[in-house]
């Protein structure tokens, strides 16, 4: 591997006085930076010419790994596939280049787009208003949160500070719960993976403002009994709060309005396209029942990742009303394609169907010493993103495969094919399976280390200043 191309950073290819750029005069003309606001010394700043700066990051751009380039079935994330479509819409100067203070009568259009999405999404979800303003769904269950909190408070309900979610879920649904000042309680599953509703009824009292669930769940397994424990959640003075992210399996089946639900959140950038990865982008709007409008929160200004919406607004329309519904169905059916032509090699913890996606516990045989990281990583020597691994927490050597609607049979057939050989490969050469991946950049790296001492400032080796 090239290192020059490969491992080095910007700053390493300076060459003092070198230069490289054409950059157009300033179109609003000259004007002066006041001396108080200027740099006592000139701003350490790589010089490279123009074609080392493009070779840079255009190899550096070809080591990202993206639903564009081969499959990536990272369970509980949805990473389907972005329709071109949908960026042109985003990337329409008359929406790219609004700025949010313009004049209001310059941006009726925009706010237009705004309601007939919100619109979509009610008619989806069956909820009654959506607010734009969160940016992921972590945010959109904050403000979620704080409209729940609100709406206890407006009633002089303020005993109500606790939020129960059920141990398979995600990390930042007992993190969002904090952050809005709400003490978490868990509720155990059964061991079906669902909602253990007789542990639930002895958690229920006046203390407790939420119920936060996911469903389908983070095993991918639809909630059955949902509408005895809204009924249990509502007779004790609390609301029912629905994690949007898997909302997917559910277009076209069914919407947590019609449930019990009164607050929600949406991954716009899960179910509705936007390449989202690496911390962003994303749009977490948030829909209320009728009667909790009020207390809809201003978590961010203006109308929050308003590309996004575009996106995501540009998807619902060009599959319109009829194929929206088969992306629930389809994504239901090729995790359960996957599941069971993989079941003979891997642990299948929870039999029987999954939604849009479902969990392995490693190998099912555990003589070889291969575990769920060793697999994942050599799953990259394949040219497979791998799956999410070690969540949930509900088992030692979890392996979450999510594929979506989008693959092909061909596709899945490949994946599994590569799934198989490395369980064969775990029996034959486990060495090779637990020193992968042998083709990447860079190799198997030390996760512990770079959490205990990261690395995430550079020093500059400098120069004359
Ligand atoms: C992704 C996810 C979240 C968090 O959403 P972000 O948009 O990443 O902030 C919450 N809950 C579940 C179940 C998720 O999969």
């Amino acid at each position: 591997m090239n290192n020059r191309l490969y491992g080095s950073l910007i700053f390493e290819l300076s060459q003092e006085g070198r230069r490289g750029y054409s950059l157009s005069r300033n179109r609003f003309g000259d004007y002066k930076v006041p001396s108080e606001m200027r740099r006592k010394e000139d701003a350490r700043l790589p010089e490279c010419d123009e074609l080392t700066v493009v070779r840079h990051y255009t190899n550096h751009s070809a080591n990202n790994f993206g639903v564009n380039n081969g499959f990536y079935p990272l369970g509980s994330c949805t990473m389907k596939y972005n329709p071109a479509i949908d960026e042109e819409v985003a990337a329409m100067p008359e929406f790219a280049n609004l700025h949010p203070l313009q004049p209001h009568g310059t941006v009726k259009g925009a706010e237009a787009l705004c309601g007939m999405l919100s619109r979509a999404l009610q008619a989806i979800t069956g909820m009654a208003a959506f607010t734009f303003k969160p940016y992921a769904g972590a945010h959109g269950e904050l403000a979620g949160l704080m409209v729940i909190r609100a709406y206890h408070e407006s009633r002089g309900d303020v005993k109500r500070t606790k939020v129960i979610v059920p141990d398979s879920a995600h990390g930042t649904n007992p993190a969002s719960a904090s952050v809005c000042g709400l003490d978490v309680v868990e509720v155990k599953s059964r061991p079906d993976g669902t909602v253990d509703v007789d542990d639930l009824r002895g958690l229920l009292d006046d203390t407790i403002a939420a119920m936060m669930m996911t469903n389908p769940n983070t095993l991918g397994l639809f909630e059955k009994s949902i509408p005895e424990i809204a009924a249990l959640v509502h007779d004790c003075g609390a609301l029912m709060y629905y994690d949007g992210a898997n909302l997917n399996p559910m277009l076209g089946a069914c919407r947590p309005g019609d449930m019990g639900f009164d607050v929600m959140h949406i991954n716009l950038h899960k179910t509705f396209a936007t390449p989202h990865g690496g911390g962003g982008p994303g749009a977490g709007p948030v829909g209320v029942r009728h009667g909790l409008e009020q207390f809809m929160p201003m978590v961010s200004p203006y109308h929050g990742n308003f590309a996004v919406e575009m996106r995501a607004y540009a998807y619902i329309l060009s599959l319109g009303r009829e194929n929206i519904k088969y992306v629930g169905p389809l994504a239901t059916l090729n995790a359960n394609y996957i599941k069971e032509s993989l079941k003979d090699d891997y642990e299948l913890p929870i039999d029987g169907l999954c939604k849009h996606e479902f969990v392995f516990d490693g190998l099912k045989d555990k003589s070889t010493g291969v575990t769920t990281m060793d697999i994942a990583k050599r799953l990259l020597d394949y040219g497979y993103h791998a799956p999410t691994i070690y969540f949930p927490l509900l088992f030692h050597e979890s392996l979450m495969i999510e594929p979506t609607e989008s693959e092909s049979k061909e596709t899945m057939d490949g994946f599994i094919d590569v799934m198989r050989r490395i369980a064969v490969e775990a029996r034959e050469t486990p060495d090779v399976v637990k020193t992968a991946p042998h083709s990447t950049p860079i190799g198997r790296v030390d996760d512990v280390l770079a959490a205990k001492h990261p690395v995430v400032t550079y020093r500059q080796m400098c120069s004359g200043a």
